[in-house]
């Protein structure tokens, strides 16, 4: 657990970057501290590592207070990635990542081998080892740098805007691959991020700071959707919060499925039209799993790949209420194909059940009491 106790910057100049901050991280969890441009994001993140030393307050680690920790001590318990990285230029790859371990007193070769995994760990190939911070792309940098911050296994780790300067497809895609990779090493990790967006995606915990470094909200993503504590939290987290919200709900079977016909792939175009008096017949695999719809009044003698609507995403029975909305929005019939975890076709929703469910059930303010 990362506590701040009435923690406060102030520079010289007057600025007050961050104003009695009390905050919370668990253990083990992702905290997202979000705010507009100079709201002292930054400035609490290198606090914690004493890049930056609090004017008052008291940042404390599992309980100890950080004061009282040698500086160059506590950062080797502490990873840390920032924007574009921060490599070291005339390093090659897997040497920037060795540089910790042979600090930490590794031999060459056990650093090496050791930068080697951690390499893989974040998606690197084996290849990339020996080139230079120059020959990757933005996002591939961005991989080696959290893979340098692992280096010392540390049980903390901050990144300050760590996704912010490559584009959104890869930026997706790196969030995604850090959900799973915290999955499995189970940090207590600080991110700061502008984007509301990433700090919802990521954050067990989102920090929502306004300018001078005041707290305005600390909550669960849900939370923080459907009850910000205030006009500035409502307009900073936007105006499609309901909508988003949903993405935090699960439906975990609180709308019932109905049973929907299917064809399969080489079936008869007479066979598919008896199947259904609707318009669109779902299409599945040997396995049961959905591949898409077909129209049965358009198929010549049997059903081909090319009479297939591939659109329309499928939904996770377990998974959330954005999900299982979009699949049935996004399918041609306008009914949404549910599929079990192992990617089985368990049944189909249509828009309307799925409101009707989100309705009366008012699913998104039950969610929010529970937690
Ligand atoms: P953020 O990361 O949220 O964009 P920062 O923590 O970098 O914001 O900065 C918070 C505020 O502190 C800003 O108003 C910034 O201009 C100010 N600030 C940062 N460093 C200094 C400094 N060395 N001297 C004076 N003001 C500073
Ligand atoms: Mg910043």
């Amino acid at each position: 657990m990362i506590t701040f106790d009435k923690v406060t910057k102030a520079y010289p100049d007057g600025t007050t970057a961050v104003n009695e901050l009390d905050l919370e991280c668990p253990s083990g969890k992702i905290t997202a501290l979000v705010g507009p441009s100079g709201c002292g994001k930054t400035t609490s993140l290198r606090m914690i590592n004493r890049l930056i030393e609090p004017t008052s307050g008291t940042i404390s680690l599992d309980g100890e207070s950080t004061a009282d920790m040698d500086p160059a001590l506590l950062r080797r318990r502490i990873g840390y990635v920032i924007q574009h990285a921060g490599l070291f230029p005339h390093r090659t790859i897997v040497d920037n990542v060795a540089t910790m371990p042979k600090l930490l007193g590794k031999t060459k070769k056990e650093a090496r081998t050791r930068a080697m995994e951690l390499l893989e760990t974040v998606g690197l190939a084996a290849n990339f080892a020996d080139r230079y911070p120059w020959q990757l792309s933005g996002g591939q940098q961005q991989r080696v740098g959290v893979a340098r911050a692992l280096a010392a296994d540390p049980a903390f780790m901050l990144m300050d805007e760590p996704f912010s300067a490559v584009d959104p497809v890869v930026r997706s895609q790196l969030q995604d691959e850090f959900l799973r990779l915290q999955k499995d090493i189970g940090k207590t990790i600080i991110i700061v991020t502008h984007d509301i967006d990433e700090a919802l995606k990521l954050g067990d915990q989102v920090v929502v700071l306004r300018t001078g470094g005041i707290l305005a909200q600390a909550a669960t993503p849900l939370e923080l959707l459907t009850e910000p504590a205030d006009e500035f939290v409502a307009d900073f987290v936007g105006r499609d919060r309901g909508y988003r919200s949903l993405g935090f709900s699960n439906l975990g079977g609180r709308v019932e499925t109905v049973a929907e016909p299917v064809a399969r792939l080489g079936d008869s175009a007479s066979d598919a039209r008896t199947r259904t008096t609707d318009d669109w017949l779902l299409v599945v695999d040997s396995a049961n799993k959905p591949i898409g719809w077909v129209q049965p009044a358009k198929v010549v003698d049997r059903i081909r790949p090319g009479d297939v609507n591939l659109s329309g995403t499928v939904a996770d029975a377990h998974g959330t209420m954005r999900a299982l909305l979009d699949a049935a929005l996004s399918a041609p019939s306008k009914r949404g194909v549910v599929v079990d975890g192992d990617g089985v076709l368990v049944g189909t929703v249509t828009a309307h059940a799925a409101v009707a469910a989100i309705e009366s059930a008012d699913l998104v303010a039950a969610e929010a009491m529970a937690r």
